[in-house]
């Protein structure tokens, strides 16, 4: 059996940045990761023309201060989403360019959707993203579903299907599925609707070179043989004085464990003594969201030519969500393509045959007959990931909040928790993941000086 001072669950971009800052502190780590890689959610493949795409988080944009210096200090870099030409919005048949603020909406809807989206951003502004179910407004807008504080909002259809798009262009997941708290939350923990769902000026500004998964596996270089791949935790045992963590290859004790997963995953681990009902409760009522990334790549980004940015808002199709995904050089051309919540389920029943059939028949809708001549189709569905389980991150129902709130980041004796779900800023996004983490580790080095005050050492491992 292995003896650490702190054991990290997961290779992701939080247990990495735990890791990372707790080793640099000194301690002794070990992160144990069930997958035959690094970088969770973040994950690049090359194309068949040998150009990486990536296939889980990319763009990193303004505000997003932790993720961007990390990428700094790693020596990345970091070029701009191509964003020139026309955008496109594409509803019953008709593909309307546009370069304006309006969506390419007729004008009455347009003002209704901007009405609208106005209101939420007044409403995240007052949710306190350190703690939302406190406030005086918590428990209404917890109790209510997106949908249902959507179709109060407005009864234009076509701004309901516009927000019908966008919650899922964001959540991978439908209206219906969240509560309006938890949208609000989420919109705020990113400083608002408009830089989350902005290219320019807003969280799809950047992408890294060589793809976002290479933040992981630098950070995975410096810590070394610490990280243990494809030694997947099933268990963990805990008391006042220690923790182990029962993985398929063996058996980690520490002091501190960091359970860097999300929070549906840290559920199916079995703990010992169970954990207090409030933490398993909220970690039954946390679901991923439901998406397939498809990367569709092509001799040269045809699309620039004609005038296009590549990117697409597609109200009714499955594929509703494209953008540009080419390399930083232009030398093919790659458009990235999302199915996300109800869409995702459609696509995934359907074969690879009959779902890259209908990817090329949307692309070529929005684009033209050049889209329907692609060198390769590759898709990743996160929900059949035995790792991760649906994406891009976790979203509470109603009532989830208000109930279980606290019991999403609190640690429970010597097990910390970390991961893009557990975090106040950047909620469900990379630099999430990273402050997370940093969260968890600066947790441990508290504890750790609070112990050494009363002469406990967090180098003292009393067995169980
Ligand atoms: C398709 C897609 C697009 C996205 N786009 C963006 C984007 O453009 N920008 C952005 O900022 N974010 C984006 N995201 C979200 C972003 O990727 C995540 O927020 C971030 O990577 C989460 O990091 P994490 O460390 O919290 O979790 P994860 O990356 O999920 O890391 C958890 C790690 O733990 C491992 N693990 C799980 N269970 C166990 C276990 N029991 N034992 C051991 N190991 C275990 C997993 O294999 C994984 O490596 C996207 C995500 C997806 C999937």
């Amino acid at each position: 059996m292995t003896e650490v001072d702190v054991v990290v669950v997961g290779a992701g971009l939080a247990g990495l940045s735990a890791a990372r800052d707790l080793t640099r502190k000194g301690l002794e780590v070990v992160v144990l990761e069930g997958r035959d890689r690094v970088g969770g959610r973040t994950f690049d493949q090359p194309l068949r023309n040998g150009v990486t795409v990536e296939f889980g988080g990319q763009w990193i944009g303004p505000t997003q201060d932790v993720i961007a210096s990390l990428v700094d200090e790693l020596d990345l870099e970091t070029f701009p989403t191509y964003v020139h030409g026309e955008d496109i919005t594409f509803y019953d048949g008709e593909a309307i360019r546009h370069t304006s603020e309006d969506f390419g909406l007729p004008e009455k809807t347009s003002a209704e959707v901007v009405s609208v989206w106005e209101r939420i951003e007044v409403l995240a502004e007052q949710v306190s993203t350190a703690s939302p179910w406190t406030g005086p407004e918590a428990e209404t807008y917890d109790e209510m579903t997106v949908a249902t504080w959507l179709r109060a909002q407005t009864g234009d259809e076509l701004a309901l299907r516009f927000f019908g798009m966008v919650v899922p262009a964001i959540f991978a997941a439908e209206p219906g599925e969240m509560s309006m708290l938890h949208f609000l939350f989420y919109v705020a923990s990113g400083n608002g609707l408009s830089i989350l769902a902005a290219t320019e000026g807003g969280a799809q500004e950047r992408r890294v070179v060589g793809g976002a998964q290479a933040i992981s596996q630098r950070l995975a270089r410096e810590l070394g043989a610490a990280v243990h791949l494809r030694s997947g935790v099933h268990a963990i045992r805990h008391s006042d004085s220690e923790v182990r963590a029962i993985h398929n290859e063996g058996e980690v004790a520490a002091s501190h464990i960091v359970v860097a997963i999300p929070p549906t995953l840290a559920g199916r681990i079995s703990y010992d003594p169970p954990l207090p009902a409030q933490r398993d409760s909220l970690t039954q009522q946390v679901p991923a969201g439901s998406v397939i990334k498809v990367n569709v790549g092509y001799a040269t980004p045809f699309w620039r030519g004609d005038g296009l940015s590549g990117l697409v808002l597609g109200l009714d199709d499955e594929f509703g969500l494209v953008f540009d995904n080419s390399p930083p050089d232009g030398t093919c051309g790659v458009l990235v393509a999302f199915a996300e919540g109800d869409h995702s389920r459609h696509v995934r029943a359907m074969s690879e045959q009959d779902r890259n059939s209908l990817l090329i028949d949307t692309v070529t809708s929005y684009f033209g007959p050049k889209a329907s001549d692609p060198f390769d189709i590759v898709a990743v569905d996160w929900s059949t990931e035995q790792w991760t389980r649906g994406c891009y991150g976790a979203h509470m129902g109603s009532g989830v909040w208000t109930q279980y709130g606290p019991a999403l980041a609190e640690p429970i004796g010597r097990i910390h928790w970390a991961g893009t779900e557990t975090e106040q800023v950047w909620n469900g996004y990379m630099d999430g993941a990273v402050r997370s983490g940093l969260r968890a580790a600066a947790e441990i080095v508290d504890h750790q000086n609070a112990s050494s005050s009363s002469r406990r050492s967090i180098r003292s491992r009393p067995s169980l």
